[in-house]
């Protein structure tokens, strides 16, 4: 059997903890129950841990880092309490190939801003309204096991375009809300060694996370992301002369995660 992917689910953890409504949605927190689910969908093949905004360095410590193979990424209402320097280390483990799945509402987290470099901005309309999600790439192994074109959601916030994002490398799925608005729901990119997926549902007062094929997607992305390419990849830019290193393989390439 392979190694275990090693999962950290990282979750601002605030609404859980002030708002009743939510806490009793969710009451092992938003971070709980994706645990949960990707130990559900995955079994052995997962080994999943949490990190909160409160605990010191968020939970991320540099041990974390380097032991976390994905990163999954919730936070809504304290983008701003979460410290650049933990931004830049989880930005260098992204570039150094560790997988990025970004939740919903941190779209607009400090992490997701600095990886795409635009405002990722949308439009939202939180009143519950009904969502269909479109797998626009069914060939996709993100999509893999759902077993319709689309799945539905029937109480959900709404998200719309303009979404202000670069291009994604990939489209995986689009979504069509009640009231008119349209949205890319789904997106793919890769920064460095690093896989990044995007994806919308989960707004917290509404049980989307708990939905089947929701949960299905996650894990899927999970695995996504887990690329295991060894190539040697620099965060540096050396400047090699020619009579010290004429030709490629004459300097080392340092291919592991400390770059100190
Ligand atoms: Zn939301």
């Amino acid at each position: 059997m392979s190694e275990p992917i090693r999962v950290t689910v990282w979750n601002e953890f605030r609404h859980e903890q002030n708002h009743q409504a939510v806490k009793d949605l969710y009451p092992e927190g938003i971070h709980g129950t994706i645990k949960s689910c990707l130990e559900k969908q995955l079994g052995q093949n997962v080994l999943v841990r949490t990190a909160t905004l409160d605990e010191p360095e968020h939970g991320l410590t540099d041990e974390v880092l380097e032991q976390t193979d994905v990163m999954t990424w919730w936070g809504h209402c304290a983008h701003g309490e979460v410290s650049d320097a933990i931004v830049d280390k989880v930005q260098k483990r992204v570039l150094q190939g560790m997988g990025l799945l970004v939740l919903h509402s941190g779209h607009y987290s400090k992490i997701f801003k600095r990886l795409m470099g635009t405002t990722c901005s949308l439009r939202w309309r939180e009143q519950g309204e009904r969502e269909l999600i479109w797998n626009v790439n069914p060939g996709h192994p993100i999509t893999d096991g759902l077993t319709d074109e689309h799945f539905e959601l029937t109480d959900t916030e709404m998200y719309g375009e303009m979404f202000d994002i670069p291009a994604p490398d990939e489209q995986i799925f689009i979504s069509w809300f009640e009231g008119g608005e349209v949205f890319r729901s789904g997106c793919t990119w890769t920064r460095g060694k690093g896989r990044i997926f995007y994806f919308r549902p989960g707004h917290e007062t509404f049980p989307i996370y708990y939905n089947e094929n929701v949960q299905r997607v996650i894990a899927n992305g999970v695995k996504w992301a887990n690329q295991n390419s060894s190539a040697p990849y620099r965060l540096n830019a050396p400047n090699i002369t020619p009579s010290l290193a004429p030709i490629a393989g004459e300097y080392e390439v340092d291919a592991s995660l400390h770059e100190h």
